[in-house]
């Protein structure tokens, strides 16, 4: 059996994780400032928050920046559902764009889709491929903003905020993802590139006169109830009293979860990354005798992937087939998915009356892809079996 994404838990992870639970520390305290630390360092940011979730730190960013009701957000119809559901959750109206054949949001897309009502662009490295941030910025600059809170005035345009759920570690221009957006949010879910089992983390790149590290602190608060003094401020000053100023959240990260982030992330420039970029290297290598392939994003001169999904598209293959395909792949006991089910296919966006056939590009990919596992144990042979398995598939319907 060839999985599709288990998480790499070596034993330097187990003995943090060991050493957390031994402290006498186990929810948020001095791991999880010492993961933010090495986050936000390694990503090349001022300040980054760690959160329970990708799904929270974008919902904490939206209720940062004022969205509410009769407020619209751009988000590409091809991601997972939590990139839209946290605008629905804050009242506001998600604008759905279609998106390019490297799976990202189309930039004409989004200019058609601005509004007097826009407050922000919320696009998706989708796979680990950086999005095209110089054109997402010229839109946002460029484009009416009606300013609605002192924040809001602050900033003076259309905020960027991506989910980076897949994009650890991705290179736009020679920047690292987490300074490419205003606010980049990622996931530490247990099959994303860098796992706390459930994570996320919001990495703040405010431009001047905006303070990250005073945005840091009030987000902070605003992710446990609002709550002033919290426990390991409390333990370490001795001292109880608290007081809250605002309804906050319950959104906070621990130091479990900051055991194995620190331990993944020591290892994830020398060793997760090259080898996911070896994997998505040899699989492109393997497919390359196939007219029928059509590979994922990889590199480009501006570009470099944080290899997150190895996003396969069969050419000229109907829905029917690509499905027989996939079943007989996972009858010879390799696993594999599709990335994603476009968002106006779900009862819920249909329900509300987005419709499939506005965004031929995500139906395109959706009746084409098949996602292939990649994983830091994946190894060649492993890869060279899918690559077979598959063939033999794609030869048989
Ligand atoms: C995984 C994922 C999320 C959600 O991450 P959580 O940490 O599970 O909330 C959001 N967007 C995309 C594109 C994802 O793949």
């Amino acid at each position: 059996m060839i999985p599709f994404a288990p998480p790499r838990i070596d034993q330097e992870m187990i003995d943090e994780v060991i050493d957390t639970l031994r402290s006498g520390w186990i929810t948020t305290g001095p791991k999880t400032r010492i993961f933010e630390e090495q986050l936000a360092l390694y990503c090349e940011v001022e300040s980054a928050l760690a959160v329970n979730s990708a799904t929270a730190g974008l919902e904490l960013m939206l209720r940062w920046f004022g969205i509410g009701p009769g407020d619209e957000v751009i988000v590409p119809a091809y991601t997972y559902c939590a990139t839209a559901n946290v605008v629905i959750h804050c009242g506001a109206k998600p604008v759905m764009v279609d998106v390019k054949q490297d799976f990202n949001i189309d930039i004409e897309g989004i200019k058609r889709a601005i509004s007097a009502r826009t407050k922000v662009i919320l696009p998706v490295d989708l796979g680990g491929w950086p999005c095209d941030y110089q054109e997402i910025f010229e839109i946002a600059r460029n484009s009416p903003f009606t300013q609605s809170n002192e924040i809001q005035e602050q900033l003076g345009r259309i905020l960027v905020l991506t989910d980076a759920a897949h994009s650890l570690g991705a290179l736009y221009d020679n920047r690292l993802s987490g300074s490419l957006a205003d606010a980049t949010v990622f996931s530490f879910h247990a099959v994303k590139n860098l796992t706390t089992a459930e994570g996320g983390a919001i990495a703040l790149n405010l431009p001047a006169p905006f303070d990250n590290s005073a945005i840091y602190n009030s987000l902070r608060t605003t992710s446990l109830h609002g709550q002033s003094n919290d426990a390991l401020a409390k333990f370490r000053k001795s001292s109880w009293e608290y007081d809250v100023c605002e309804a906050g959240y319950k959104m906070n990260f621990t130091d479990i979860q900051a055991a194995l982030g620190i331990a993944g992330l020591k290892v994830y420039e020398s060793e997760t990354l090259p080898r996911r970029r070896a994997i998505f290297e040899r699989y492109n290598k393997a497919l390359s005798e196939f007219p029928w392939v059509i590979k994922p994003p990889f590199q480009s001169s501006l570009k470099k992937s944080a290899c997150h999904l190895y996003l396969l598209k069969i050419r000229d293959i109907d829905i029917e087939t690509r499905n027989q395909v996939i079943q007989k792949i996972l009858d010879k006991r390799v696993a594999v998915n599709v990335h994603y089910k476009p968002l106006p296919m779900l009862t819920f966006y249909k329900k509300m009356g987005y419709k499939l056939l506005d965004f031929p590009v995500a139906n395109n990919h959706w009746c084409t892809e098949i996602t292939l596992p990649v994983f830091y144990n994946l190894s060649d042979d492993n890869i060279d079996e899918v690559v077979r398995v598959l063939a033999s598939a794609i030869q048989s319907v």
